[in-house]
């Protein structure tokens, strides 16, 4: 489909569109929503890879918040990295032979353009999803239904969600769901705590999910390339709980839809506190205080998470090699519980 309006004066959209013109054939652009402010911006996709259904598939997106914009850069570096590789390195080639990859960099256009966390309407996509916490949230960060004026706002009791996170939502479930064998999704946000943290869901309860031995493996293989890396991995829930997480929606529709299959959903929460603690001045400045300020700190942010993208797509090709079957699964089950939920070791 067509892109309805090329939207200039949002940077993000046209590094994306840039990037696609760049990549020629090897992409593939569609058009899955609109976002309406003052003025419409597409809502885009971008894939690449083996598109049959039956390869693993993996989802990297940004942008959900639009004040954290450095999630959108992230995503949107990695993709470039990913086009002018394409260009000469045979591997990379081999490796797409295998593998499906989709891109949604910005999914909160609007919010982006008019410097917001929310969505034109108001409404945290983060908080959207129809899944209410099981316990009690944070007072206001944990989602709310007050007032669209309030951060945090979860939209209207019983409301269809927004039409951003219903796009996210549909291209999870059309890209990364149907017919895969297995699926992971990255989420690029900034702004929580002075570390990069790897949050995988719940978000609405301390229970684990039933997918903890796959994601402690992955965890393991991460930690064991790549020995100094500067993440905190952890269930979302050991922070916060909160109402209306889109991962914790989606990840429980992949359990009922399709049972056994792998869907590990990750969001990376780079630690904007650790910019502030740097450059004070970041607390004036109402974009800077989710997003690094001065250029060499963002090249060096943009740099930082390569790494653990390009890790994801490899893990994603070759996850026959890792992924726990039989008593391995309840072995890791049992060290994941001790390493997370205070459980007794194994
Ligand atoms: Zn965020």
């Amino acid at each position: 489909m067509p892109d309805p309006e090329p939207s200039a004066d949002l940077p993000e959209l046209a590094v994306l569109r840039r990037i696609v013109q760049d990549g020629g054939a090897d992409l593939q652009q569609r058009l899955v929503g609109e976002a309406d402010a003052e003025r419409r911006f597409p809502l885009l996709c971008v894939t690449l890879g083996n598109p049959a259904p039956g390869v693993p598939a993996v989802g990297f997106f940004g942008g959900v918040h639009g004040l954290e914009r450095i999630g959108a850069e992230v995503v949107l570096a990695f993709l470039q990295s990913l086009v002018v590789r394409l260009r000469w390195d045979a591997l990379l080639r081999r490796l797409l032979e295998s593998l499906r990859l989709v891109f949604m960099p910005v999914v909160n256009p609007a919010g982006l353009w008019r410097g917001t966390r929310a969505n034109p309407n108001g409404v945290d996509l983060m908080r959207n999803a129809p899944v209410d916490a099981t316990e009690r949230v944070p007072f206001l960060v944990g989602g709310q239904r007050l007032s669209a004026g309030l951060p945090w706002y979860r939209g209207a009791d019983g409301a269809p969600m927004q039409a951003e996170s219903a796009a996210l939502c549909r291209v999870v479930e059309e890209e990364l769901l149907t017919g895969r064998p297995f699926a992971i999704a990255v989420d690029c946000h900034s702004g929580f705590g002075l570390r990069d943290r790897l949050w995988f869901p719940f978000a609405h309860s301390r229970r684990p999910i039933e997918h903890l031995p796959e994601m402690h493996a992955l965890c393991e293989l991460f930690e064991q390339a790549h020995a100094h890396h500067p993440y905190v991995f952890e269930p979302q829930s050991r922070q916060y709980l909160a109402h209306g997480d889109l991962w914790d929606h989606l990840y429980l529709r992949a359990c009922t839809a399709t049972p056994g299959r792998g869907f590990l959903p990750l969001t990376l929460e780079m630690g904007s506190w650790l910019w502030v603690k740097k450059n004070p001045r970041q607390l004036l400045s109402r974009h800077g205080l989710f997003n690094p300020l001065i250029g060499h700190r963002q090249q060096r942010v943009l740099r930082r998470h390569l790494p653990w993208l390009d890790f994801v797509a490899r893990a994603a090709a070759s996850h026959e090699r890792w992924l726990p079957r039989g008593d391995e699964r309840e072995r890791r089950r049992g060290l994941a519980l001790a390493r997370w939920y205070g459980g007794a070791p194994a």
